[in-house]
């Protein structure tokens, strides 16, 4: 079938939840994506996040296959091979003493919330199950998970929401501090704020929240779904700020394009989980399991950490030249490989034309271009996505020019 006959059956048949660009991705290989018309794009956006390896990893393709042909489902009733690598391995490169597998970021930030409250309920009293997050976070779209995403346009239509959420600014550790009360349990929170424009916060804030929590008995849950496994440069972002958190989630590129989710908890917050008190069918399966241990071992074997600071910085430095050559450009910022630049009008159109020219990047709280390419792009690659992207501005800038001239 055509890609016209395609995208028309899929707007017949598939609810209409997402906005999609009309190309129809068919194949992929390391930083390139093809599409069914076989355009080549150098892709700025990994799936969102997801695929930092790159497309079909092959040690991540050998693993599933290897896997497929063993063993596809047993279910948790029974000991799983690849789930005791994969959690062995996390918990030896982290904070973590244990963990417990899902299928989604939604889903990992679910069971924290459970275990924050059952840990409070059984530890400090009866009456503490107040979660505190931060306004333009993300966490997700199920029930819990939407209410502590502290944005009102995921909101709207899904009332009433869940108790038991109090919202601050993010970066402002006075907020926090004034907002922790007698029924106060949890504080969650990304250390860098993807969905909501790649913001990150002052330097020594996830400390002094650290601190903060410690001194009020309140737990620290990390969702680092979208900047764990290497995207910051350091296989989880809160090794930047000399913290450990109580729990941190993951998903996203966990397994190299695979659902999953992921639960990492600190020892003796753990034992507040016995048999029975959460579950998952296909929480830890075969399948995501083995290409988890295969994608975790390829960013700790082949310097993908290393590339991703060197890159990272590069092309950091390509966009603050980027912001000094054009006025519409607010700011950028970024950390390693997930990078923002905030411009003073919507971006939309921008992420459309640079689709057009051959490279997939992304637009996030309408006016604020998110790159989170591969771990594995080059600087080359880098230097050709700022080039097409000075052409797009430049247009924009005769436009907006001619304009003026025109008044
Ligand atoms: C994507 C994301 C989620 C939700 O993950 P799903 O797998 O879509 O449920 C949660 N938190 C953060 C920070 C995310 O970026």
């Amino acid at each position: 079938m055509d890609s016209q006959t395609l995208m028309m059956l899929s707007e017949k048949y598939i609810a209409h939840t997402y906005n999609r660009f009309p190309i129809l991705p068919v194949r992929g290989k390391g930083t390139r994506v093809w599409d069914l018309e076989g355009k080549e794009y150098i892709d700025f956006f990994a799936g969102l996040a997801v695929c930092n390896l790159g497309h079909c990893h092959p040690k991540v393709v050998k693993a599933i296959q290897d896997q497929a042909e063993k063993l596809i489902h047993v279910s948790n009733l029974y000991y799983i091979e690849p789930q005791i690598q994969l959690a062995s391995l996390l918990c030896e490169h982290s904070f973590a003493g244990k963990v417990f597998f899902c299928n989604s970021g939604a889903e990992a930030n679910e069971g924290a919330l459970k275990l924050a409250r059952k840990y409070a309920k059984e530890k400090i009293g009866e009456d503490r199950y107040e979660v505190i997050t931060m306004e333009n976070s993300f966490h997700g779209r199920t029930l819990a998970t939407l209410t502590a995403t502290a944005q009102k346009k995921y909101h709207k239509g899904y009332g009433p929401l869940m108790p038991g959420f109090k919202y601050v600014p993010f970066n402002d550790l006075k907020a926090v501090r004034d907002a922790i009360g007698p029924k106060t349990c949890a504080v969650l929170l990304e250390p860098i704020q993807g969905e909501g424009g790649v913001n990150i916060p002052s330097e020594g804030y996830l400390k002094s929240l650290r601190e903060t929590c410690d001194e009020k008995g309140v737990l620290l849950i990390l969702d680092e779904v979208q900047v764990g496994m290497g995207r910051t440069g350091k296989l989880f972002a809160y090794e930047h700020e000399n913290i450990e958190p109580d729990m941190l989630t993951l998903a996203k590129s966990l397994a190299g394009g695979v659902p999953i989710g992921a639960l990492l908890i600190r020892e003796e917050i753990a034992k507040s989980f016995e048999p029975g008190d959460h579950a998952s069918t296909f929480g830890g399966n075969f399948l995501a399991m083995a290409a988890g241990v295969a994608a975790l071992n390829a960013i700790l074997e082949e310097g993908m950490l290393e590339n991703c600071r060197r890159v990272g910085e590069y092309f950091l430095s390509r966009l603050e030249e980027v912001k000094k050559k054009f006025p519409f450009v607010q700011d950028v910022r970024g950390r390693g490989l997930i990078l923002g630049l905030e411009l003073k009008m919507e971006g939309a159109g921008i992420v459309r034309e640079m689709m057009q020219k051959g490279f997939l990047i992304n637009c996030t709280m309408n006016n604020v271009l998110r790159f989170l390419p591969p771990l594995i792009v080059t600087e080359e690659e880098v230097d050709r996505m700022i080039k097409a992207l000075e052409g797009v501005f430049k247009k924009i800038n005769n436009d907006q020019l001619s304009t003026v001239n025109d008044q």
